[in-house]
């Protein structure tokens, strides 16, 4: 809002919302003491919805898609990994974004053909897809199925065989990289249930994927558009990336001489870390876009091999900095010498990643958003579980019982690994933007946890 930058007050309460940097969605300010995101008022939002409540700033995720557009360059692909954030709302928003779509289950399919997005953007992912999983991703015409062992290309070609079509995949290969990030998100290395191995072992030199090349060149009914890697997640070491673009390079030399096979799709992942504390500061698209197609055109320049169409799926760095989480404080503990705990009327049900992960936060009272966040706390959920915290050691404005906390960077890997534990009723998602909040996904109600008992 234009008008509002020259009051001078104001100009002051965005300074203080500016000391989160990069935690923060592009639009989130502060207006009279309130936070304010996607020009809506985040204390009269969680007053008229209910908390907990999951928010979206739809011009931050917007934004983020087309930076890896423009990143990648016209003749490359933004695939959205789904599993980080995915409901209707946000299938049509990549429609409208011209974003490709990474599926990994046969659910999230399901989704996405219900939200009426084209089949022939899709990239099917899992380690073990089922044979339901593959027939409904076969029968959709789902453009990419990334095969991920030999069981699955032998199902794959079965079934397109009996259909008498012939379906376009990527291998998943482990490049052997171990990106620098927290082990049970890292999926690049040799030691993995993901992929082929590239190295010794099994099928001898060139490993596993060098026999799955052949195997998927000889089956009927496949057709072997390229490969696929993904090292991990929340990277914040672009180094990794390049690691990989030159282990696979060597591997598209050693293919080109074996089988005569190049590739025409390159699928390099996700795993672009964010910001999810005020010092953390992650590589940017750009850096990442740039480092990407270099590295690329150079390694196969000097392999004399032909520059493959580059894909990459993010997830977290397109949606985590648009999301955050309203809760209301219920219940406040100061234990003398350890800690204040804040209880909230959510937790580990709404956002796992803390008890998963060790996953730090942000967070910052939404009604009082210009005071200085000047004490420590524990934000803790209303779970039967002493693990269930939202964010340890966070700093916030002093709390009071009733104030609304805004915790930011929940846009991804928070609604869709949500549970219903303690028969919690899952929150509902809001998408705002140009001062309109649309409730996109609505709140789950008491009905909801017996609909599908059995009497
Ligand atoms: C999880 C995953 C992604 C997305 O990773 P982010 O870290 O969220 O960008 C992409 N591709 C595959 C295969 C994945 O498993």
């Amino acid at each position: 809002m234009a008008h509002l930058a020259h009051d001078p007050a104001i100009r002051a309460d965005r300074r203080t919302t500016l000391e989160l940097g990069a935690v923060l969605p592009q639009t989130a300010e502060v207006r009279h003491g309130h936070l304010y995101v996607g020009g809506v008022d985040m204390v009269e939002l969680a007053r008229e919805q209910g908390t907990a409540l999951y928010v979206m700033d739809v011009a931050q995720i917007r934004q983020q898609l087309r930076a890896y557009r423009e990143a990648l360059g016209a003749a490359n692909q933004v695939v959205y990994a789904g599993k980080a954030f995915l409901n209707k709302a946000m299938v049509k928003l990549l429609i409208a974004e011209g974003s490709w779509l990474d599926v990994s289950s046969g659910g999230e399919l399901a989704i996405a053909l219900a939200a009426g997005f084209d089949p022939g953007h899709i990239v099917m992912h899992g380690n073990n897809k089922t044979e339901a999983e593959l027939t409904e991703a076969i029968q959709a015409g789902v453009g990419l199925i990334v095969a991920d062992c030999f069981e699955e290309l032998d199902r794959i070609s079965r079934i397109t065989t009996e259909r008498g079509s012939t379906q376009s995949i990527l291998l998943r290969v482990k490049p052997g990289v171990v990106a620098d990030t927290h082990a049970f998100i890292r999926t690049g290395a040799e030691d993995s249930k993901f992929g082929f191995g590239l190295s010794g072992g099994e099928g001898g030199s060139g490993g596993a994927a060098r026999m799955a090349v052949e195997n998927a060149l000889a089956l009927p009914g496949i057709h072997l558009a390229g490969l696929h890697a993904h090292i991990g997640s929340q990277i914040f070491a672009l180094a990794s990336f390049a690691e990989t673009i030159a282990v696979l390079a060597d591997f598209m030399g050693a293919l080109r001489t074996s089988s005569g096979f190049t590739p025409e799709i390159l699928d390099l992942g996700g795993g672009l870390g964010i910001a999810y504390q005020a010092a953390d500061e992650p590589a940017t698209i750009r850096d990442l876009g740039s480092l990407l197609t270099t590295h690329l055109a150079s390694c196969c320049g000097e392999l004399g091999l032909p520059l493959p169409r580059l894909m990459v799926e993010p997830g977290r760095s397109v949606v985590a900095t648009a999301g955050l989480t309203l809760y209301t404080v219920g219940v406040i503990k100061k234990l003398k010498g350890l800690r204040c705990y804040v209880a909230i009327d959510g937790g580990m049900t709404d956002n796992i990643r803390t008890a998963l992960y060790d996953a730090r936060y942000e967070a910052t009272l939404a009604n009082r958003a210009a005071a200085p966040r000047d004490t420590v706390v524990t934000l803790a959920g209303k779970h039967c579980e002493s693990g269930d915290v939202v964010a340890l050691d966070a700093s916030l404005q002093s709390p009071e019982i009733g104030d609304i906390v805004a915790v930011f960077g929940t846009g991804a890997y928070n609604a869709s690994m949500s549970s219903n534990y303690n028969a919690q009723v899952r929150p509902g998602v809001v998408f705002v933007e140009d001062g309109e909040a649309r409730l996109v996904q609505r709140r789950e109600t008491y009905a909801d946890l017996t609909a599908r008992d059995v009497e």
